[in-house]
C-alpha cells in the first residue's frame, strides 16, 4: 500500500488538513473549526475525529502538527496564545502513544517558511526568511537548508524586532516592533486614528485600491516600516529571498513600492539589486507543505 501522511495546521480559529501522498502531493484536503481542539481533555479525541474523516486508508505513515507558540524539541507546546488551557501539553507523545506511528510538532510560523521553500516561492533557495503578516506578525529563518531554531527555538520572531524606540506600543509590551507598525492590528489602529473608522485590515485593503488616500497612506506606511525589517535581516543574514505571507500578504500589489523603498533606505546596494521581496505561491497552504517537508527532513 502506497504510504500516506497527515499533515495539520492548528490555527488560532480554523484547522487545515491534509492527506499527502509520498511524493508532497495533496490527496485529500479539508478545513474545521479550532474550538474542539482548545481543551487539553478533547485534544486528543478531537484529532482522532477529524483523521476518521479520511477513511480510505485505515493506516498511515506519519503525523505532522503545526501549532502557534513556543514548542520544545520534544513536541512539548510549552505556552500558545491561541490554546491558553495547553499548559506544557506533550502534543507529540500523545498522538504518538495513540496512532503508534512517528509524529513531528512545530510552530506554525516555522512550518510556513518550509512550506515556502518545498513547493513555494523559495524553491530555488536554500537560505531565505518567511515573514508572515495577519493580526501580528511571525517568521521564519532558513539557512543552508536548515531551520534556524536558537537556544530556545525562539529564533525568527521577526515581528518584535524594533523599528523604533519611540514608537508605538507592541503586544509584547516593548514600544516600536515591527508589529506595532505593520500587523492587520496595526493598521486597524493607524486607520482609526486617521479616520475615526474601525475597520479591519481587509476593508482598508478594499477601500485602498478603490483610491481612498488615507487607507493608500496606512498601506504604504506599514509597507515602508516592513522594508526597514526586511533591511535589518538582510544586513544581517544576507539572505537572497524574502517570502512575504500571511492573510495581509494578498495586499502586496499595493505594498510592494513601498516595501522596496523602506529597504532601499536601510540596505546596501549590493543588497537592494539583488534580494528578491516575493509574494508567498501557497497561500493559506504553506504551512500544510512545510508539516509535510518536516517529515522529510526529521525521517531523512
Ligand atoms: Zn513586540
Amino acid at each position: 500500500m502506497a504510504k500516506i501522511f497527515f499533515c495539520i495546521d492548528l490555527g488560532g480559529t480554523n484547522c487545515k488538513i491534509a492527506v499527502f501522498d509520498e511524493e508532497g502531493t495533496i490527496i485529500k484536503s479539508w478545513k474545521t473549526s479550532s474550538k474542539p481542539f482548545s481543551n487539553p481533555e478533547n485534544f486528543l479525541s478531537a484529532i482522532k475525529a477529524e483523521l476518521l474523516r479520511f477513511e480510505e486508508f485505515k493506516s498511515f505513515s506519519a503525523i505532522s502538527i503545526g501549532v502557534p507558540g513556543l514548542i520544545s524539541a520534544d513536541g512539548v507546546v510549552v505556552v500558545s496564545p491561541n490554546f491558553p488551557e495547553w499548559k506544557e501539553l506533550k502534543v507529540k507523545q500523545l498522538i504518538e502513544q495513540e496512532f503508534s506511528c512517528p509524529v513531528y510538532v512545530e510552530n506554525d510560523a516555522n512550518l510556513f517558511v518550509l512550506g515556502e521553500g518545498f513547493a513555494g516561492s523559495a524553491k530555488e533557495y536554500s537560505s531565505y526568511v518567511g515573514i508572515t503578516i495577519g493580526t501580528g506578525i511571525g517568521g521564519g529563518i532558513v539557512i543552508d537548508g536548515r531551520l534556524l531554531k536558537g537556544a530556545k527555538g525562539m529564533a525568527g520572531e521577526i515581528g518584535h524586532m524594533v523599528i523604533h524606540p519611540a514608537g508605538p506600543e507592541c503586544g509584547c509590551g516593548n514600544k516600536g516592533c515591527l508589529e506595532a507598525y505593520s500587523s492587520g492590528l496595526a493598521m486597524k489602529r493607524q486607520m482609526l486614528q486617521l479616520t475615526g473608522l474601525e475597520l479591519e485590515a481587509i476593508e482598508i485593503y478594499g477601500l485602498a485600491k478603490r483610491g481612498d488616500k488615507k487607507a493608500q497612506k496606512v498601506f504604504e506606511k506599514s509597507a515602508y516600516h516592513l522594508g526597514i525589517g526586511i533591511a535589518n535581516i538582510v544586513n544581517i543574514l544576507d539572505v537572497p529571498c524574502i517570502v512575504i505571507g500571511g492573510g495581509i500578504s494578498s495586499a502586496f500589489d499595493i505594498m510592494e513600492e513601498s516595501i522596496r523603498k523602506g529597504f532601499r533606505e536601510h540596505t546596501f546596494k549590493i543588497h537592494f539589486d539583488t534580494v528578491k521581496i516575493l509574494q508567498s505561491q501557497l497561500k493559506d497552504q504553506s504551512a500544510l507543505y512545510g508539516a509535510f517537508s518536516l517529515i522529510e527532513k526529521e525521517s531523512s
